[in-house]
């Protein structure tokens, strides 16, 4: 569901943060990115979506190019949900106008419409009696999973975590990660990029290592973890396990 052939991406102060990066994600699959910091993850999970032009390379998502088509990237930002470190909720509004927006301006359901799917997700992500308090109200991991229920809101074949629980209190790790589990098993197609080894191990179905914007390593996550063949990975590895 997910091809990307090629990625290149040199920002304008010539850095090089995307050096031919190649990724195909199944539906229904579970990939987990990881590296180093400034290896090209996060640069990379934007080109998926369209909140970076890649300067060579190819992304197709469900069939649909992304390419300088409006009418295309306007599709694919429908299809392709995204999470971010940071929560990213709109402060002045509630909960529920926060996961309701989206739904309303891009897909164009009535009010009644978005607030019936808003509140079964809110209520999925466990959190539906906070509907009408205001972000600055909720915990950081209650944030979190609003953030996760707005960008469900849109109904998206393909769901992006980018360090999504990275800017949490630890205590709050886990309900966070618990919400993206149970997506996962239900068939959500996701790319993760996580520094939580424990999730990567027990919900990816494969593992991309990257480092200096190259995709090193990639392989189905037993053999990732068990016997990494690449000695970047195996370092790398043995740094954070
Ligand atoms: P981290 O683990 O710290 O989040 P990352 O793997 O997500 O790192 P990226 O944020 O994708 O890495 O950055 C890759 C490289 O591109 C880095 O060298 C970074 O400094 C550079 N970079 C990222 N965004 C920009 C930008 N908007 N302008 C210029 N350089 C950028
Ligand atoms: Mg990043």
């Amino acid at each position: 569901i997910v091809i990307a052939e090629n990625v290149t991406k040199t920002f304008d102060n010539g850095v090089k943060a995307l050096d031919d990066v190649t990724l195909y994600v199944h539906r229904g699959e579970v990939k987990v990115v990881i590296g180093p910091s400034g290896s090209g993850k996060s640069t990379f999970l934007r080109c998926l979506n369209g909140l970076e032009v890649m300067d060579g390379g190819r992304v197709v998502i469900d069939g649909i190019p992304l390419d300088s088509s409006r009418k295309h990237r306007d599709e694919i930002r429908q299809e392709v949900g995204m999470v971010f470190q940071q929560f990213n909720l709109f402060p002045h509004m509630t909960v529920l106008e926060n996961v309701n927006l989206a739904q309303r301006l891009v897909r164009r359901k009535s009010t009644q419409e978005a607030t019936e799917n808003a509140m079964r997700l809110l209520d999925k992500v466990g959190i539906s009696d906070k509907a009408s308090s205001y972000p600055a109200q909720l915990s950081g991991g209650q944030q979190q999973r609003v953030a996760i229920a707005r960008a469900l809101a849109l109904k998206p074949k393909v769901m992006l975590f980018d360090e999504a629980t990275s800017a949490l209190d630890p205590e709050m790790i886990g309900e966070v990660l618990q919400v993206m589990s149970a997506l996962a098993s239900e068939g959500m197609t996701m790319v993760v990029v996580t520094h939580e080894m424990g999730f990567a191990r027990e919900v990816g179905d494969a593992v991309v290592f990257m480092e200096n914007g190259r995709v090193v390593e990639e392989c189905r996550t037993e053999t990732f973890f068990e016997s990494p063949s690449h000695p970047r990975t195996r370092e790398f590895l043995s740094q954070i396990l």
